[in-house]
This record gives C-alpha cells, sequence and structure tokens, in this order.
C-alpha cells in the first residue's frame, strides 16, 4: 500500500469550488480525486472532465448513484443512474459509489428487492460503458434515512444474489469500523471491493452523517482494516472522505496538506509500511 493511492474525496471540501480542489491536488502531488455529482464545475461534466486532465489528475469514482428506494420511482433511479454512469464514463472514472437507498415502512426484504432489481437492470449498461457499480454499506443509524444496505456481509450477499462482473462493493471505514464480524466479512468481501472511503470515528459523534473525523482523529481502528485491505492484496484508491463541517470551514491547503500527513501516518503503522510515490 503506498501514498499514491490517496484520493481526495470532494465530500471532505465540500464548500471549496471543484476548480480550486484540483488545482490544490496538482499542486500538492494527489494525483487522484472522487467527484461528486452535484459539484461539476459551472454544472458541467464534460468542462469538469477537461479540466481534471489539465491538471493531470484521474478520477478514482464518482458520487452518487443509487437512491433505488425511498426518494423516487424505480423509473427515475435508472434513468438519473444511466446518466451517472455516463458522466462517470465521461470523467473516465471505473466507479459510481451507490447510496442504495433506505428501509421503508414495508421493511428490509422490500428495500432489499428494490435496490437488487435497481441494480440488476442498470448493470449491463455500466458494463458497457467499463463502469462499476460499487454498493457501499453504511453504518445502521442510518438505514431509514440513506441505506438499507447496513453490513459489509449485507452488501456482499447483494453482490452475490446480483452476480454480476460490473457489480462490486465501496468499503467505507466510518460505516463499517464497529462491526464485530468485519474480520471475516472483509475476507469474504475483498474480491469485489472497488474503492474504500477513509474517516475515522469521533468520540462523540454529533451528527450522523456529518460528524466523520480525519483519520487518526477518532476511534476507528483504520490501521487494522487497511492492513486487511493491504493483506488481501488491495492496490486501488484510498479515499479520504470526512463530512464534517468544522472540516470543511479550514483552509484547503492546509486541510490537504493535513490529510496527506495523516494518511502518512497511517501508512507508516501498516505492518509492510507506506511505499512514498506521488507526493511530491
Ligand atoms: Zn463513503
Amino acid at each position: 500500500m503506498h501514498v499514491g493511492q490517496l484520493s481526495l474525496n470532494q465530500a471532505t471540501m465540500a464548500t471549496t469550488p471543484t476548480e480550486q480542489v484540483l488545482a490544490l491536488c496538482e499542486e500538492t502531488g494527489v494525483t487522484q480525486v472522487s467527484l461528486w455529482r452535484d459539484q461539476y464545475v459551472l454544472g458541467d461534466v464534460t468542462r469538469t472532465a477537461r479540466l481534471v486532465r489539465a491538471h493531470g489528475l484521474t478520477v478514482s469514482s464518482l458520487c452518487r448513484g443509487g437512491f433505488f428506494t425511498g426518494t423516487r420511482s424505480p423509473d427515475e433511479a435508472e434513468e438519473d443512474n444511466r446518466r451517472a454512469i455516463d458522466e462517470a464514463a465521461a470523467l473516465e472514472a471505473p466507479v459510481v459509489v451507490l447510496v442504495c437507498g433506505p428501509v421503508l415502512r414495508d421493511g428490509l426484504a422490500a428495500a432489499e428487492k428494490g435496490i437488487v432489481d435497481g441494480i440488476v437492470k442498470l448493470a449491463p449498461y455500466a458494463q458497457q460503458a467499463a463502469v462499476s457499480l460499487a454498493i457501499e454499506p453504511f453504518h445502521p443509524m442510518l438505514a431509514a434515512q440513506r441505506s438499507a444496505v447496513v453490513t459489509l456481509d449485507q452488501a456482499c450477499d447483494l453482490v452475490d444474489r446480483i452476480a454480476h462482473p460490473s457489480v462490486g462493493i465501496a468499503l467505507d471505514t466510518y460505516h463499517v469500523w464497529w462491526d464485530p464480524n468485519l474480520p471475516q466479512a472483509l475476507q469474504r468481501a475483498l474480491p469485489a471491493i472497488s474503492t474504500v472511503h477513509i474517516a475515522d470515528w469521533l468520540v462523540p459523534t454529533t451528527d450522523l452523517l456529518s460528524g466523520r473525523g480525519l483519520p487518526g482523529e477518532g476511534i476507528a481502528d483504520l490501521t487494522g482494516i487497511l492492513s486487511a485491505v493491504d493483506r488481501h492484496g488491495y492496490h486501488g484508491p484510498l479515499e479520504v472522505e470526512v463530512l464534517n463541517p468544522t472540516v470543511w470551514a479550514r483552509p484547503a491547503d492546509q486541510l490537504l496538506a493535513d490529510i496527506q500527513r495523516r494518511m502518512l501516518t497511517l501508512l507508516t503503522a501498516l505492518p509492510s509500511g507506506p511505499v512514498e510515490v506521488g507526493l511530491s
């Protein structure tokens, strides 16, 4: 595992203009970004893709697709998710991260069915575009608001049920760190993991969605999780994704330097240690 795997997920700089985020990444030697669909430069994905290339960056993933339950009809979800796949292709992003949608009154099984049906319809389209769809298991506290998929094992079950080569998993340390079954689940999930999101668990956590910590600020065993991921041969992006208004309020250049330091510390603690590439 090496620092060149570091990707800045744009949600960590949610209030910084995308132009500035991209320029900062180039200046500091961060070579990958994960972009959010609501943050395109002037709302235009083509213009954004051009700027990404001009800065010599690659897009590790696009956030977010999904929302198969709860907020819109299956047809609306399909149409919007096809657009997300098109946008990922335009950005040359290999992955669209899926926030699958919440559990509703009719229960978990019904929500899972809606999610599976939605992904099954999209998978061939994603495959044609050379884009993977990554199911992101969320922390269970968000089951009623964001995602009915709340453990890594459950995400693995859905991937097995769908059984399509273009459907995988986005692993987010903030969402999975608490799981007593995580070591076994990681072993099972590893072949399907398309991207890894990194955020820490603050004590106390005062906001379910936007109370996340920078790596090393909280109590999640990030070293243990990344060691397992590393051991199983994952070489993909390590996206630092920290939703937190306190983080957003920091000067973006200082924040990015802090993230690089924190990631270097984290990777240094891995048994294999970091290989220093990608940082100037
Ligand atoms: Zn995430």
